[in-house]
């Protein structure tokens, strides 16, 4: 498991956890020094020779020591930390930017609440219960070793007593749990993230849940989650629990057994016994309990090293700028998702520069696909997509999109003000401009209205927002943009008759208002494409040309 975890570290992280173990071990000597201090105190005190004068002086000094130490002690302790959570900064930050860049096909393939829950906890998990119980591990094991090196030393017998009496426990200990620690912490993991996606859920399906009288069974599935983690954690803490019993009981035996072998100086030894204990049962413990954690969190060294894996290549090169002065080539292009499933078998299709282009086809028969290739966000099975002749990559697409402007049939609001959402991804936005958008997409009057203009937030989610107000922000945002290309998927079902013909009104006053602008609209309805100069027909998989034109 340590070699798993080390393949994790850069070659940085690797050499700072040297330094990090150095102080680990460290800690532990001054710990042991610690424990040793105390001895001198006790053998004064059996002895009581002296007056109590020098017995309080040294009882001076040994705290003086002990603090001296412990102020050491604390600040060795925040390098690891420090280390601990540099690494979980890391990872996190990685796992999070890995699976963005893994790209739309992934992201579709897999929930985002999990995803969400990996990159957040699985990644604090690992630097909580992987890395720290290792490094707690590797100091309180050596402050052992020490301890019972020193009492072999000492007062061999007893040293070896404690050993004989303890080890055998500890190990039967191990053997037994190990391998059901592992699992309750899968399973644990599993629940969770199962916990997270019922929330999500219930809250996101809200009226179809309670139209449906459903939640009770989202309720009961909840409390099910519940009831598993709850029952989960008590077992996991009686097992917890077991390392101070076995240490103590290990003590008690060990002396027992120095009792009755009648040897050595009892007063003196059971003393030195005690002073150890008084270190050595927590330091044991620490050591079993930290064992317990790690195994119980193992699998998530499995999560993690998946989730940074393969950093997204970064091409060296920038990608020199795309024109758009002839149009888009689709050449023989095929496509089959992961699963087998076959979308397209060499399709042909030219778009034109400034053409206006609608694509009709059934529900399933690859409308937002087709976009999704074009966007470059698929990679072709094979076959080409050709801007002005040159070939669309993953390497590349994001300068295709730079000419972009893309509507989605479902539009993503972000959690911020109406300006924020029309100029995304600038931190400043232009705000002559948005009222300039809104006015061409026939939203000046609503935003007008808005208790705080721009400047409304629009809600998680935009659940503010109508879905004819969604599609017209996400209009204006191309419009914002300046894109070249206008790619719209017509949000079929979101939208009422009345709706939909004022979002096609508004498309087509676009379309006279730039007639540099090219369009790609994506339509249930022929009656929504009928100002379009050509449409394209999937269901046949070739151009019909519109009775209009
Ligand atoms: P449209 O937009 O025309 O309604 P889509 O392009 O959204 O259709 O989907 C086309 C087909 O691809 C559908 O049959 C859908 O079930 C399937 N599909 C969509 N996403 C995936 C996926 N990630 N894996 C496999 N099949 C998929
Ligand atoms: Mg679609």
């Amino acid at each position: 498991m340590i070699k798993e975890i080390i393949q994790l570290l850069s070659e940085g992280q690797r050499k700072r956890g040297v330094w990090v173990v150095f102080s680990v071990l460290l800690r532990a000597i001054l710990d042991f020094v610690g424990v040793a201090a105390l001895i001198p105190i006790f053998l004064v005190v059996i002895k009581q020779d002296d007056g109590r004068g020098p017995m309080l002086a040294l009882c001076g000094a040994v705290l003086l020591f002990v603090l001296l130490k412990n102020a050491l002690v604390a600040s060795l302790a925040r390098v690891q930390s420090r280390y601990q959570l540099e690494i979980y900064r890391e990872f996190s930050r990685r796992m999070f930017a890995n699976y963005y860049h893994r790209g739309l096909l992934f992201l579709k393939g897999k929930s985002s609440v999990r995803l969400g829950h990996e990159v957040n906890y699985v990644c604090y998990m690992f630097s909580s219960c992987v890395l720290a119980p290792v490094f707690r591990m590797a100091g309180e094991a050596v402050l052992v070793l020490l301890m019972v090196t020193a009492l072999v030393v000492w007062e061999s017998f007893a040293g070896f007593l404690l050993c004989a009496s303890f080890l055998p426990l500890a190990a039967l200990y191990v053997g037994l749990v190990r391998k059901r620690l592992r699992r309750y912490g899968m399973e644990e993991l599993e629940a969770r993230r199962k916990q997270s996606r019922t929330v999500v859920e219930a809250y996101r399906g809200y009226a179809e849940l309670e139209i449906a009288c459903a939640f009770h069974t989202s309720l009961a599935s909840f409390n099910q989650g519940l009831e598993f983690i709850v029952r989960n954690r008590l077992r996991m803490e009686v097992y917890q629990l077991f390392p101070s019993f076995l240490s103590e009981v290990a003590i008690v035996v060990g002396l027992a057994l120095l009792i009755g072998s009648g040897s050595g100086d009892l007063g003196l030894v059971s003393g030195v016994f005690a002073v150890a204990a008084f270190r050595l049962i927590p330091a044991v413990r620490s050591v079993l309990n930290s064992w317990v954690t790690l195994q119980n969190a193992s699998h998530t060294i499995t999560v993690v090293e998946k989730g940074i894996s393969n950093e997204p290549q970064q091409d060296g090169q920038s990608e020199a700028s795309f024109s758009f002065k002839q149009g888009i080539e689709l050449r023989n292009l095929s496509f089959a998702f992961p699963d087998g499933h076959v979308l397209f078998n060499d399709l042909n299709l030219n778009i034109h520069c400034g053409e206006r282009i609608g694509i009709r086809g059934a529900s399933g028969s690859g409308k937002s696909t087709l976009f999704n290739l074009m966007l470059g966000f698929f990679p072709p099975t094979s076959g080409r997509i050709l801007i002005d002749g040159r070939e669309l990559t993953s390497a590349n697409r994001n300068e295709w999109h730079k000419l972009v402007g893309y509507v989605p049939q479902e539009i993503f609001i972000i959690e911020g003000t109406l300006a924020d959402n029309i100029a995304l991804g600038q931190p400043q936005a232009d705000r002559t401009k948005v009222v300039q958008v809104l006015e061409q997409v026939q939203l000046r009057e609503w935003a007008d209205e808005l208790p705080q203009g721009l400047d409304t937030p629009l809600g998680e989610y935009g659940s503010r927002l109508s879905g004819g107000q969604k599609q017209r922000i996400g209009i204006a945002r191309a419009l914002y943009k300046e894109a070249e290309v206008l790619f719209f998927d017509e949000a079929t079902s979101a939208l009422d008759n009345k709706t939909e013909q004022g979002i096609n009104h508004a498309l087509e006053t676009l379309s006279l208002q730039h007639r540099e602008l090219t369009l790609i609209v994506i339509a249930h309805r022929g009656s929504s494409l009928a100002f379009c100069d050509r449409i394209f027909d999937l269901d046949v998989c070739d151009i019909v040309y519109n009775s209009k034109v």
